[in-house]
């Protein structure tokens, strides 16, 4: 059996997100912006637990999850 992929460290709402990217500059290389400014969260990318914690905390539209370790 092959290992599980790591799971991203947020999970974006797309539903509320309104592509505002302020999570990508925070979380830079975890979270890349798609051409319409989107957030594409990248598995395997490990930000620091404080950036996280700050981008989600300013994220404008409150879209930006962090996932709760297991
Ligand atoms: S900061 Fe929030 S609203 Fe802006 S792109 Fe990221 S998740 Fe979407």
């Amino acid at each position: 059996m092959s290992p599980r992929p790591a799971a991203p460290a947020v999970v974006v709402d797309r539903v509320a997100c309104t592509g505002h990217g302020v999570c990508a500059g925070i979380l830079e290389g975890a979270v890349t912006l798609d051409e319409w400014g989107y957030p594409i969260v990248h598995a395997g990318v490990e930000p620091d637990p404080s950036h996280v914690a700050t981008a989600v905390t300013l994220c404008p539209a409150r879209a930006l999850l962090a996932r709760r370790s297991s």
